[in-house]
């Protein structure tokens, strides 16, 4: 579903992601960890292309990320082509960042209108079918400001899924949680993961990784140090970098 190549990344003199290569297959599950400032989020938006990379390149569906082979060579997608190539990409961050003016229904039927042209009718009706999901019907007229902080992020959830994602980046979503909240939200991820959807997760939950993942990968200073089954790279890592950071969050 997803394949990077060689993904580089700089702020200025700073090499942030020193060439990191990944396969994400359709309905794989991959959690990637790793301590604060080790490059995840900057990979995560390398590959939605919110961030260029200096390097390499992302397939998603087969298709390169932010460029199209023109007469042999690579051109830049125009901005249109590439907020419909991202809207394959659902994505979830650590601060919901759903619309405030909005109601929980109309967060999640924006884009579906906006950026695919459904009708408003239809919109509501596979909005409702997501709010079932995550467990929000009932709050389909609420604000935000009017939802707890696991509330928040299963309308984001809904709101992400309401675009028919090949894939769902979810980045540190439970991170912004009161330590109750964070359950209610993994459970949603967890249902999602077993209901096939393909899924790449930053997360400091090592449980969640264990449980759920197929696959875990774990983050060093801008490479990828580890990448195996949760049981192999959790409980016994090669790396001695790896070792201690698992150590210090296990
Ligand atoms: P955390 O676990 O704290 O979220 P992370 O692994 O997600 O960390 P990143 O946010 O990807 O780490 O940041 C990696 C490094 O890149 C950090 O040193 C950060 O300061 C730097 N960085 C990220 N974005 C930018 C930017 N837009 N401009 C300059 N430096 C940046
Ligand atoms: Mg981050």
């Amino acid at each position: 579903a997803v394949k990077a190549v060689g993904i580089r990344k700089s702020f200025g003199n700073h090499e942030v992601l020193k060439g990191l290569d990944l396969d994400v297959a359709y309905g794989e599950v991959l959690c990637i960890l790793g301590p604060s400032g080790s490059g995840k989020s900057t990979f995560l938006r390398c590959i939605n292309h919110l961030e260029i990379p200096n390097g390499g390149y992302v397939w998603v569906d087969g298709a390169i990320m932010g460029y199209e082979l023109n007469r042999g060579a690579l051109q830049e997608l125009p901005v249109k082509r590439l907020r419909a190539q991202q809207s394959q990409l659902g994505m979830v961050f650590q601060h919901f960042n759903l619309f405030a003016h909005r109601t929980v229904l109309g967060n999640v039927t924006e884009g579906p209108m906006v950026v695919r042209g459904l009708s408003r009718a239809e919109a509501e009706a596979r909005a409702m079918a997501l709010l079932e999901q995550v467990g929000m019907a009932a709050k389909a007229s609420s604000y935000p400001s009017q939802l707890s902080g696991g509330q928040k992020q299963r309308v984001a959830i809904a709101r992400a899924l309401a675009m028919e994602p090949r894939v769902m980046l979810f980045d540190e979503p439970t991170s912004a949680l009161d330590p109750e909240l964070v359950g209610e939200v993994l459970e949603v991820m967890r249902n999602l993961a077993r209901g096939g959807t393909t899924m790449i997760v930053v997360t400091h939950e090592i449980g969640f990784a264990r449980e759920v993942a197929d696959r875990v990968v774990v983050m060093i200073d801008g490479e990828i140090r580890e990448n195996g089954a949760p049981q192999q790279v959790l409980s016994n890592p090669g790396d001695a970098r790896v070792r201690s950071f698992l150590s210090r969050v296990l």
